[in-house]
């Protein structure tokens, strides 16, 4: 992994969902690259965990995403611990599968709550630090199913298309106040999600591992799963000062899966 050591020094970032998967990666390359970072997940001893690799680099702080008062204290904290936040890397989200005759109100509605409006209510909770400091960044995480459909996930696709169509409409809003948005899409990328769907497909049709395995490597025309470093790697590079003139892109990390 290339680490530009300090280009985000004092800055602080919220990762959300940073306490496995995707956003500890992510979490370890932002301290990697100078920032303080708070770690918010629902789990503490998750997120605790994670903040206790590096304590005097990392917050850990406690939230459901999807409840307003959750997020507005937890962000509090954040701000108590390491000041203003100018960087948040929205990666909180759930996929729940199911073919569209089964997905319910439930279903349907967690996926939107968690994945969509979770990702509006943390932007809310820290663009007017950002907009204060005249500088910001905001990356979404999203996925190849927010550029594109997959068959058994409706309402996490018409989730993470949202996530797309929120970044592109900030990316104009806050163009002119120094603020980025975009969303880093991933293809499938080896962390639990992919894991628990792996031994879901074992246990629900005596597939080996290899075999199940293929079905999630079958998409991506490299023939592999995404390695969350890669994905972080990407959310790096749009924090930092070379991405200053990108903004309300929707970059895909999947090896030439889903192509613009
Ligand atoms: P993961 O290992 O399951 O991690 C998800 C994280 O989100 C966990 O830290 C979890 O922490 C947190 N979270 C879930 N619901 C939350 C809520 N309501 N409030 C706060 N935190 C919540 O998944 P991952 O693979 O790293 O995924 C990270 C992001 O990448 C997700 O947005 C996912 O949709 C996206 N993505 C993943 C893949 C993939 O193949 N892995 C592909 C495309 C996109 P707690 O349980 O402690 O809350």
């Amino acid at each position: 992994m290339h680490v530009a050591a300090n280009t985000l020094q004092s800055r602080h970032a919220v990762v959300t969902g940073g306490g496995q998967g995707i956003g500890a990666a992510v979490t370890r390359l932002l301290v990697a690259h100078g920032a303080n970072v708070t770690v918010l997940g629902r789990k503490l001893e998750t997120v605790q965990a994670l903040a206790a690799e590096q304590p005097e680099r990392m917050h850990a702080v406690t939230a459901d995403v999807s409840d307003a008062d959750q997020v507005q204290a937890a962000f509090a904290s954040a701000r108590q611990r390491f000041g203003p936040i100018t960087i948040l890397i929205n990666n909180a989200g759930q996929a729940s599968s199911a073919p569209f005759l089964k997905t319910d109100a439930t279903l349907w509605s967690q996926m939107l709550a968690v994945n969509l409006t979770g990702t509006m209510l943390c932007t809310q909770a820290a663009a007017p630090d950002m907009l204060a400091a005249q500088w910001g960044r905001v990356v979404n995480i999203a996925s190849t199913a927010g550029l594109t459909g997959y068959a058994y996930v409706a309402a996490y696709c018409a989730a993470k298309h949202g996530v797309v169509g929120l970044t592109r409409a900030l990316a104009l809003e806050f163009a002119k106040k120094g603020l980025t948005v975009n969303a880093v899409c991933p293809g499938y990328t080896e962390t639990d999600i992919v894991r628990d769907s792996i031994a879901n497909v074992m246990a629900k049709t005596g597939r080996t591992e290899e075999q199940a395995r293929a079905e999630f490597t079958a998409g991506n025309p490299q023939g592999r799963l995404v390695q969350a470093d890669e994905v972080a790697d990407t959310v790096a590079w749009l924090c930092g000062p070379a991405a200053s003139a990108i903004t309300g892109q929707s970059i895909a990390v999947c090896g030439g899966e889903v192509m613009q």
